[in-house]
């Protein structure tokens, strides 16, 4: 047993719903909204999807395969129609539909925040906003398993930061938290829940297994000084290039935007589809020039953009501890083992300096 600590739940209104109060209160959501949450897929893989069959949604999972991103920006997505003849083009219409997004973990609720900052900052990106608006987020506790590490980048399990309710597991059922006024609301329109407040609240410390040798907030720092790491080089020996991190990433958003014309030469379709940098192609420009050709310079960059170039203009990590990358890199390459060794690199330099 962990130790009992006091948490960001302290002080809020709390109900208890057991597994059938949860079950009904998930059919109720879906009598106002379009609700997402996850479901398993095949053995031992989650996703999310539409809820068809509330006795489908799984709340006990680690981590899903897509993470929510791919409810906001589609893997691939058409972004106008056009003719070349009368040299017009249209919009696809995207209507914000309310859609309610259940049984979400804290690092992924603060993926969307990372991804709003993102789609805003400069020229706001429409599409993005667009299904964006009339979403919630109800959040659930998680146990961390060997991958997880979003503590160590700041985000608690129980960070409620962007949900309205949030789940927490307790006995046969849930502890069900009103976060925002929405939220409350919901709960008590729902009704069916106990009323708890009396409950003096502890939760279990949760111990996450995987965790890097500093303190996040020292991270940017670090990144200052670790550019011409040998440690880029000894990633490089086992990666493959094949992305697979990037496309799992929840906060990574780049893409790549193709125009195809249809067998008449008049019609066609400018759309875009997801992108990564770990991918040979991504930098490269015509003339076949290559900004980053080898595997070393593409992982300094993917590492480079969470933790230090958009940290720098948002104020915080853009890596959000989910363990994606990691636990499906087929070469095994853990974030985690190639942030802790620029540590170590780092330390190594200020010792030499310190002589
Ligand atoms: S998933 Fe692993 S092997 Fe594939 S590009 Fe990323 S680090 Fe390299
Ligand atoms: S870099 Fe890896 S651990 Fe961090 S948010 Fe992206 S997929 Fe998750």
């Amino acid at each position: 047993m962990g130790n009992k600590i006091k948490s960001k739940l302290e002080g809020l209104n709390r109900y208890y719903f057991d597994k059938d109060t949860t079950t009904q209160f998930i059919n109720f959501l879906r009598d106002q909204a379009t609700v997402i949450a996850p479901h398993s897929k095949g053995d031992v893989s989650f996703s999310f999807e539409e809820v068809k069959n509330a006795e489908d949604v799984v709340l006990e999972y680690p981590r899903t395969i897509q993470p929510l991103k791919k409810m906001f920006m589609p893997p691939k997505e058409v972004l106008i129609n056009f003719n070349l003849k009368s040299n017009k083009y249209k919009q696809p219409d995207l209507k914000p539909d309310k859609r309610i997004f259940f049984g979400v973990h804290s690092y992924e609720m603060q993926s969307i925040k990372r991804l709003d900052f993102s789609f805003t900052k400069g020229h706001p990106e429409s599409n993005y906003l667009t299904r964006r608006e009339n979403s919630m987020f109800i959040g659930v506790a998680f146990e961390p398993d060997k991958w997880h590490f979003s503590s160590a980048v700041g985000i608690d399990i129980e960070e409620t930061d962007g949900f309205a309710i949030y789940f927490y597991p307790l006995g046969p059922g849930y502890l069900v938290f009103e976060i925002t006024q929405e939220g409350g609301k919901l709960i008590r329109d729902f009704g069916l829940g106990t009323l708890v407040n009396d409950q003096d609240l502890e939760v279990e410390e949760k111990e996450f297994k995987t965790k890097i040798k500093y303190h996040y907030n020292r991270l940017p720092e670090i990144f200052k000084h670790v550019y011409d790491s040998k440690v880029w080089e000894d990633v490089a020996q086992k990666c493959l290039g094949c992305g697979t991190c990037n496309l799992l990433c929840p906060t990574c958003y780049c893409f790549d935007v193709q125009d195809e014309i249809e067998l008449d030469a008049e019609n066609g379709q400018r759309s875009r589809s997801w992108d990564s940098c770990m991918l040979r192609g991504f930098a490269e420009v015509s003339g076949g020039e290559n900004f980053r050709n080898s595997l070393g310079e593409r992982t300094r960059h993917r590492l480079f953009r969470k933790f230090k170039y958009i940290t720098e203009q948002s104020g915080v990590l853009h890596c959000v501890g989910c363990g994606r990358c990691s636990s499906y890199c087929p070469a095994d390459i853990s974030l985690v083992d190639i942030v802790n060794n620029l540590i170590d690199d780092y330390s190594d330099q200020q010792k030499k300096q310190a002589i």
